[in-house]
């Protein structure tokens, strides 16, 4: 929704709440439409269009594949020889000929190749099919003038966008951007993770149309209220200076909890780790402001290259969040690629409800050559500290018997070769509804609950879905029960228990969770003062 003042020029968009925040900024508007369509050209010029833009994404993918590791390379190559092959460019040049636009030529013939290699008999062909499609929504980008590259988002400016993808978000660099808005996307996604995570403001879901006209102009981006102020007037500049003071002031005062344990206001303490999805968040942050890392997601740690890194590259990203930690506990959580993270050459593509397919744990198992490089990884690090392995997605106990018997073989391997190692405990995330219910049938080291995944399968809605906020209530009494089951399951058999999902970062939904019982949470570097004073505050719970 917007309103407009015909006197000032101020228009108010209203949106939801991704990632807080209150800052203002000059508007980039890079909303963009790609549908084929409406992309004009003389009809002429489709054939050279197609030539550059094979041409242009040729010399991207040459850079991406010098800055990349052997695996990810070894992918860019592959598809830099597709945008050489006469086999997929001479069907799209007669298509043209025969009237198409040149993207809708490359749409046609690379989405009936997509279709032959994910029907392939062979699984090599099978994997391979994510990179044809990557290389298609490549080309056509270049085609229809929509390049996300993003890397070109001027610095102090509130970004625009129709939404954004995992890596789209990861390219821009957050420290000059101050923050976004974007029409659609959904407070719930990891898109909005990432952001709460570096505390960058963000606005979803505004609905409505921001037009090329805003560009430039100044703003105010409200992630407190919900509202982006386009070209504000004086009475609304006062209100938000007003409200920045007010801020910087509570700021401050929460910045007070960060080097003390955390105690509720009756004198309960709550352990408060950290989330990592990317290594480079820690520079800067202090260790002794939380007890540990209670959740690092490697597939952000490698997201963007196109595969997982080799063993050494991983046992080095893992050591350093270990050295980090200082002795503390570091719970790293193998690959949980799937559902909206997908990674090209691994996860499947043209699942039909991915969020319900072949993600976490599920697509580890079925893929023992990546998934013994990661716990062979991990448990090399654990030679340099306490590493702990998370498995994310299990639904099943035997799930969780497999990985077992793989890391246990992993370890075997390693000291039959002589290389330091140490065999870490292997805990599991509890998000499936089933796992939850049936928690007395696992036998995990330790229990962490993903309230991000359990809340849309409790609540049967996509969590990337805007529209959907409202059913998506992490107080549902639902989810609350599946939390206190696990909780006191945990007390009960004295398993570790703690809470991962992003609603212990919201001072909000943190008072229901303490009331079960949680005493242990973990929350994005981003959130930990504020984590910490909403726990100062809550006084009331059962304590049980
Ligand atoms: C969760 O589901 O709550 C969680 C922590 O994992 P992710 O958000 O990465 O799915
Ligand atoms: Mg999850």
């Amino acid at each position: 929704m917007s309103t407009a003042d015909g006197e000032t020029g101020e228009i108010v968009f209203e949106g939801k709440v991704a990632s807080p925040g209150l800052v203002t900024g000059v508007l980039a508007v890079q909303t963009q439409d790609r549908s084929p369509d409406r992309v004009s050209r003389p009809a002429g010029d489709e054939r050279a269009a197609l030539a550059a833009a094979l041409a242009e994404a040729t010399v991207q993918l040459q850079e991406l594949a010098g800055r990349a590791d052997a695996m990810a390379s070894e992918i860019l190559e592959f598809q830099i020889a597709l945008l050489e092959d006469d086999a997929l460019i001479e069907p799209a040049l007669e298509k043209i000929d025969e009237g198409a636009s040149a993207a809708e030529g490359w749409t046609a013939v690379l989405d009936a190749q997509i279709v032959d290699y994910e029907t392939a008999d062979s699984a090599y062909f099978r994997a391979r099919s994510a990179d044809l499609r990557d290389l298609k929504e490549r080309v056509l980008r270049l085609l229809t003038g929509g390049d996300e590259r993003r890397s070109g988002v001027p610095a102090d400016s509130i970004l625009v966008a129709d939404d954004l993808t995992p890596s789209g978000f990861l390219e821009i660099d957050w420290t000059r951007v101050r923050g976004a808005a974007f029409l659609a996307g959904s407070p719930s996604s990891h898109v909005a993770m990432l952001a709460r995570s570096r505390g960058v403001p963000l606005l979803v879901n505004l609905g409505v149309e921001i037009g090329p006209e805003c560009d430039g102009e100044p703003a105010i981006l409200d992630a407190v209220e919900g509202r982006l102020v386009a070209r504000p007037g004086p009475s609304a500049t006062a209100e938000y200076q007003a409200r920045f003071a007010e801020r910087a002031a509570r700021t401050a005062e929460e910045a007070g909890y960060l080097g003390r344990p955390a105690r509720t206001a009756d004198g309960r303490p709550v352990s408060v780790m950290i989330n990592v999805d990317d290594p480079a968040l820690l520079e800067g942050a202090d260790p002794g402001h939380c007890d540990g890392i209670g959740l690092a997601r490697t597939e952000f740690l490698f997201l963007g290259e196109g595969a997982l890194p080799d063993e050494e590259t991983q046992v080095a990203v893992y050591g350093r969040l270990l050295d980090w930690a200082a002795g503390r506990p570091v719970t790293i959580r193998t690959l949980d690629a799937g559902g909206d993270k997908p990674v090209p050459g691994l996860t499947l593509i043209g699942e039909t409800n991915p969020f319900l397919g072949f993600r976490g744990v599920r697509l580890s198992l079925a893929r023992p050559d990546v998934f013994k490089v990661q716990l062979r990884a991990l448990a090399r690090a654990a030679a340099r500290g306490p590493a702990r392995i998370m498995l994310p997605m299990v639904t099943v106990p035997s799930e969780y018997a497999e990985a077992r018997a793989i890391l246990n073989q992993a370890v075997e391997e390693l000291r039959s070769e002589g290389r330091p190692h140490a065999l870490p405990a292997l805990g599991m995330m509890v998000e499936v509804p089933a796992a939850a219910l049936a928690i007395d049938r696992f036998d995990a080291d330790f229990l962490s609950i993903g309230s991000n995944d359990l809340v849309q399968y409790v609540t049967a809605t996509s969590r990337d879905d805007g529209r959907l906020v409202r059913l998506h209530d992490p107080l549902h009494p639902g989810v609350l029960e599946l939390i206190e089951r696990v909780v006191a399951h945990g007390r009960s058999r004295g398993i570790e228990v703690s809470l991962c999902g992003d609603m212990a970062a919201d001072p909000a939904y943190l008072p229901g969770l303490l009331d079960t019982g949680l005493d242990r949470v973990s929350v994005s570097v981003a959130a930990l003062a504020r984590t910490k004073a909403a726990i100062a505050r809550y006084g009331g719970g059962p304590g049980r």
